[in-house]
């Protein structure tokens, strides 16, 4: 939900079978309609790349894209000699979903950062320089570790990866790109009581409200700006736009250097607690707010202590 609200890139961490796929799913299905100027640039990725089902006339619903581990640079940002759209632009305004991340081509995964950074991929040939649109959630997954099982309670299946083994593992995702991923999030094994549980779970329909409102205060609070969401936000607007109250402030410190936080930390803590706090319809970040969003920096701890 926080995600959603904020437009947030999110890594999810989990042992196999956790339901890292089955929650990234579930993203397009929180995010408001696509609306219709939204719905014309999505269209025409789809209809030049034909990709249009049985004639259909309009996209409607934010797309999830899902392409294995496997694909190759061209696939994932576009080309050919007449280049066509890769995954990253038939993702735009939706979901590019990458499973098993750090098993992607380094040089493919390198090639991510353009889209992320200018919300649109450029081609180049020598004729001419094709540009497509290329705006959307980078919802990624891994497992903690090689054999998948790191942290796991489980008598039947515990690590048996060697420190080294994680740190090379978790090293194949470059810090230039862990940069510009503000939520990851630890998936722990599905215990059976909580999936069979009887006490109220919110509904998708109370989450897209939740989430409508929260964009709602975002394109707001950023009417003047280039961009729309906190995790659009950059540079001086962060400071400008996310004011901390002092309390948060305060945790914010201690916390840094409790927790032995690595610098670019810093601002995602800020982005994600924005977006808490527009969820929570507060004026100011508060320091609920910002214990929450540093939960969310996994791989930030991590290092340190593997
Ligand atoms: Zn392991």
């Amino acid at each position: 939900m926080i995600s959603a609200s904020g437009m947030h890139n999110i890594l999810l961490i989990g042992p196999p079978g956790s339901g890292k796929t089955m929650l990234m799913k579930r993203i397009t299905s929180i995010l408001p309609m696509l609306s219709n100027e939204e719905a014309l640039e999505v269209t025409k990725i789809y209809s030049i790349t034909n990709k249009l089902k049985n004639n259909q006339e309009l996209m409607k619903k934010r797309p999830f894209r899902s392409p294995h581990h496997t694909i190759s640079q061209a696939g994932l940002i576009g080309g050919g000699s007449i280049p066509k759209p890769g995954e990253v632009s038939l993702s735009h305004r939706g979901v590019l979903y990458l499973d098993e991340f750090p098993e992607f081509h380094r040089h493919v995964l390198e090639v991510l950062r353009q889209p992320l950074e200018e919300k649109e991929i450029t081609i180049s040939r020598s004729k001419a320089v094709y540009t497509y649109p290329s705006q959307f959630i980078l919802a990624a997954a891994m497992n903690p570790c090689p054999c998948g099982y790191l942290g796991s309670d489980s008598q039947s299946n515990s690590c048996s990866c060697s420190a080294h083994k994680i740190n090379q593992y978790r090293s194949k995702i470059s810090g230039p790109l862990l940069d510009r991923i503000d939520l990851h999030v630890e998936v722990l094994q599905m215990d059976y009581n909580i999936i069979t549980s009887s006490e109220k779970q919110m509904s998708s329909a109370e989450m897209i409200e939740r989430v409508e409102a929260a964009q709602k205060i975002q394109r707001k609070r950023y009417q003047h700006t280039d961009i729309h969401f906190n995790g659009e936000t950059y540079g001086s607007l962060i400071y400008e736009h996310c004011k901390l109250d002092s309390n948060a402030k305060e945790l914010l410190q201690v916390s840094f250097e409790a927790l032995g936080l690595s610098a670019r930390a810093y601002d995602r803590i800020i982005k994600t607690a924005r977006t808490i706090a527009d969820l929570d319809e507060q004026t100011h970040i508060k320091s609920e707010h910002i214990a929450e969003a540093i939960q969310y920096r996994t791989l930030d701890r991590r290092f340190h202590t593997v």
